[in-house]
């Protein structure tokens, strides 16, 4: 990681009635009633329970709403998609927005300040240095386990009376009509996830005007009704793990930009380090392979030993890398947010911050609607939204893309150019103002604080 973290309406039919010539999802008969067999009707339906899904539930409900989260996996699962070995930096904006969720007290046991944030590339003499300083505050993010996130937004969920928290359940069958939304929920009779035919007695259908898939990356709703967000795979993977060091990391972040992709270290708890570590493709396999000892050799060979001598490290993961973001994020009644609307490289730690960001702006335009007795689900409502999103979610697609391609360039001239830009930065502080500011999405924030400042 680097730093830290209206419309033109496709689509505006009268002002909030369906648009009757907006065509069904491929497999929707388009319901026009709500379904006879549904008890359930909430406001919204969250598809997704992870991350992004979890914290709009909690976002839609403590403005009111009532809410419906289907998640597939329990927050202490072993193949939880959301809540796994990943480290996450949040900004300082993730925390407040989690604080006013009620979560981050349960978050902050486990949270690790980031104090300042050195960059730098292998084999180059230029480097800059962010600090607190820079901005004001106490830290410019915080390094967290997503697991923690998990297990605190989940046991959020289950108590918070606004919420149904079907968990674990899988959502299937989504069908888009023009007064609502409505979408089939399997889970198995001894609790594990259902599919198909074999918890057919299980199965509820849930209703509303408004749906948000927070299903992630391989949303296959998305696919189905908003389309799937186009994707670029990166040559490389990242490979995340923590080490222990010899050295207090004092809350020092590093990002050390080498040949093969960029190289992060966030501070983790005493003298540990969460590494997240972006491979070419054709060397992951052997660092996966690599015994314990020397893993920790290659990796001191790659950054250095700047942040002490490294050992012990934990098990190793590995993700694919890609890109991209979904052309329009809305359909008929159905809105995309986090990684099913757009992913992008972890150098700068910003995905899920952005998707925190989609999860805030969803929930305030839908309390205006609300507010307004507005249908939830209307296009001139996820028009709104999109346009809100717009701006930040291409913003920050170019500028972790562009740090890739700048950073991945090898010639000479180029390398010469960033060790000048990264010596410039050092010597400017409004440079680094400005950098901060954007990657700590602090512009976005104040977007937001402007609409919530118009309740
Ligand atoms: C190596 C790595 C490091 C990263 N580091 C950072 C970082 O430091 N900071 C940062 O901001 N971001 C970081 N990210 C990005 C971050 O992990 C993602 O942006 C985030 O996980 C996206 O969350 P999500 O909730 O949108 O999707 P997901 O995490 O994929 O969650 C989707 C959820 O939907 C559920 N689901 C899917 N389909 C269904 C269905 N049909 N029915 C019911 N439930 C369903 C899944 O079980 C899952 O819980 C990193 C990513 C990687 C790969």
């Amino acid at each position: 990681m680097m730093g830290m973290e209206s419309p033109s309406p496709e689509s505006s039919g009268g002002p909030d009635s369906p648009s009757p010539d907006a065509p069904a999802g491929p497999d929707s008969p388009s319901p026009d009633s709500p379904s006879p067999d549904s008890p359930h009707r909430p406001d919204v339906i969250v598809i997704g329970g992870g991350l992004v899904g979890g914290a709009l539930a909690l976002a839609l409900a403590a403005d009111g709403a009532a809410v419906a989260v289907v998640e597939a996996a329990p927050a202490a699962a072993p193949a939880q998609p959301s809540f796994d070995a990943r480290t996450l930096a949040l900004t300082d904006n993730a925390r407040r927005i989690f604080a006013g969720l009620g979560v981050w007290d349960d978050i902050a046991a486990h949270a690790e300040a980031i104090l300042d944030i050195h960059i730098s590339e292998r084999g180059g003499c230029g480097m800059t240095h962010l600090s607190c300083a820079d901005v004001g505050g106490d830290a410019l993010g915080y390094v967290v386990p997503s697991r923690a996130v998990g297990q605190a937004l989940h046991r959020r969920l289950r108590e918070h009376p606004a919420v149904e928290f079907h968990c674990p359940a899988t959502a299937e069958n989504l069908r888009q009509g023009r007064a609502e939304v409505t979408v089939s929920v399997s889970t198995a009779a001894d609790g594990s996830t259902a599919s198909a035919a074999a918890a057919a007695e299980s199965t509820v259908t849930l209703a509303a005007p408004l749906l948000a898939l927070a299903d992630g990356g391989r949303s296959k709703l998305g696919a189905q009704t908003v389309g799937r967000a186009a994707a670029t795979a990166y040559r490389q993977c990242a490979i995340v793990c923590v080490v222990e060091t010899d050295r207090a990391h004092r809350g020092r972040a590093f990002e050390r930009f080498t040949a093969e992709g960029p190289l992060a270290l966030l501070p983790h708890s005493a003298r540990r380090y969460a590494v997240v570590w972006s491979s070419e493709l054709k060397n992951a396999d052997a660092r996966m392979a690599l015994s314990d000892d020397d893993f920790v050799d290659a990796l001191q060979a790659a950054f250095g030993d700047r942040a002490g001598n490294f050992s012990r490290p934990t098990a190793r993961a590995r993700y694919p890398l890609e890109h991209g973001a979904a052309a329009r994020p809305a359909g008929r009644r159905v809105v995309s947010i986090g990684n099913a609307a757009h992913r992008v490289h972890p150098v700068a730690g910003q995905g899920f911050n952005l998707g925190l960001r989609d999860a805030v702006a969803l929930a305030a335009v839908v309390a205006q609607a609300r507010r307004e007795n507005r249908d939830l689900g209307c296009d001139a409502v996820l028009a709104q939204y999109a346009e809100l999103r717009r701006r930040e979610t291409a913003r920050v697609g170019a500028f972790t893309d562009g740090l890739i391609r700048v950073f991945g360039n090898r010639a000479p001239a180029m390398r010469l150019v960033r060790n000048l830009g990264l010596a410039g930065l050092e010597f400017c502080p409004p440079a680094k103002r400005f950098l901060l500011r954007r990657t700590m999405g602090a512009a976005a924030m104040t977007e937001l604080a402007a609409l919530a400042g118009a309740r």
